[in-house]
């Protein structure tokens, strides 16, 4: 694999468990940091003159990585994180910003940077980890709202190396999914948040902070919700009705606290995990005749 004209970090046999929240997953043959836009281009070319599959990695707040780990090359955009405003103006509806951000920006910054200049919508991603490429992908939210709802324009990065403008209507928004096309990687978003009261702002912040810090495990490696809410139920609650708080599989527990959360409780792998999930499936479809599918995206080789 060659990466000739790329001017970004390159890192050969790279382990992924250093690159998720799960810390789990082999190594990949090779982790791109591109330097800027320009140079995520020449990547692309090059990878596909090599004919290599790649994929795009965001914070891995969302991802679990066999152990075998990635044949080919995972792309890193933490070098293409810039936040800044696009646009300001006034309508009926009150005084909007238009905040435009860069795939590898964190979204947790996206969110600091609107509570400091006392701007709301966003509020709901408190406490959502990750990236605003992954946020994207995931259309990432909660019972709050979810980010395709503050989406004006999101630019993607088509196979052929061309930029693509794709309004939100465009991005088939849906429950932790949106139409990003096999190849595509998001580059940028544009975000319309409101002029609101800041101390609200703040407060709503620091109450679904709170929140959330009562409700989900922390300290132990995780990737958040394993599973999608089937429809109208929670998944959490078919799990723990099921009877499965705290069952393992190796290092991989299902959480005490949520039960749509497996944590790893030291050396999992994530053949472990992978077998928690089929047991949880298991035991959800026989007692709930209920089908859980993933949340988390799984990559890699076993
Ligand atoms: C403690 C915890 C709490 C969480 N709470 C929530 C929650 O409340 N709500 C929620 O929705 N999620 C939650 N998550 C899951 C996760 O944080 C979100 O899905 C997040 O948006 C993923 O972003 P990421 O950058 O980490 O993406 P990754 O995990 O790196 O990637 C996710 C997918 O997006 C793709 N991808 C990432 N960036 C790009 C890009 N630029 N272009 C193309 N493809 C890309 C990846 O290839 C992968 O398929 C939680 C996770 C944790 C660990």
């Amino acid at each position: 694999m060659k990466f000739a004209n790329v001017r970004g970090e390159v890192r050969l046999n790279e382990p992924l468990s250093s690159h998720t929240s799960f810390r789990i997953g082999g190594p990949a043959d090779a982790l791109v940091v591109p330097a800027d836009r320009e140079d995520l281009i020449t990547l692309i070319a090059e990878i596909r003159e090599q004919g290599v599959p790649y994929v795009v990695l965001g914070g891995g707040t969302n991802l679990l990585v066999r152990d075998g780990g990635f044949r080919g090359v995972v792309i890193s955009l933490q070098q293409m994180s810039a936040i800044k405003v696009d646009r300001e103006y006034r309508s009926l509806g009150g005084s909007f910003v238009l905040l435009h951000a860069e795939a590898g920006a964190a979204l947790g910054r996206l969110l600091s940077i609107s509570v400091e200049r006392g701007l709301t919508g966003l509020e709901f991603v408190t406490g959502i980890p990750g990236t605003v490429g992954g946020a994207i992908c995931m259309n990432a939210g909660t019972a709050q709202g979810e980010i395709g709802d503050v989406v004006d324009t999101v630019t993607l990065l088509a196979p052929s190396g061309e930029p693509v403008l794709r309004h939100r209507d465009e991005m088939g928004f849906g429950y932790r999914t949106a139409n990003v096309p096999p190849g595509h990687i998001v580059l940028d978003a544009k975000v319309i948040l409101r002029h609101g009261d800041a101390e609200k702002i703040k407060a709503q912040v620091k109450r679904l902070m709170e929140q959330r810090k009562a409700r989900q495990p922390w300290g132990l490696p995780n990737a958040g919700s394993v599973f999608k809410n089937p429809m109208d139920e929670a998944a959490g609650k078919l799990i723990e009705e099921a009877g499965l708080k705290g069952r393992a599989a190796g290092g991989a527990m299902v959480s005490d606290m949520h039960a749509n959360f497996i944590v790893n409780t030291g050396n999992a792998k994530a053949a472990d995990v992978l077998a928690l999930m089929e047991a949880i499936r298991e035991k959800v479809l026989e007692m709930h005749r209920i089908r859980l599918e993933p949340e988390i995206k799984i990559i890699g080789e076993d």
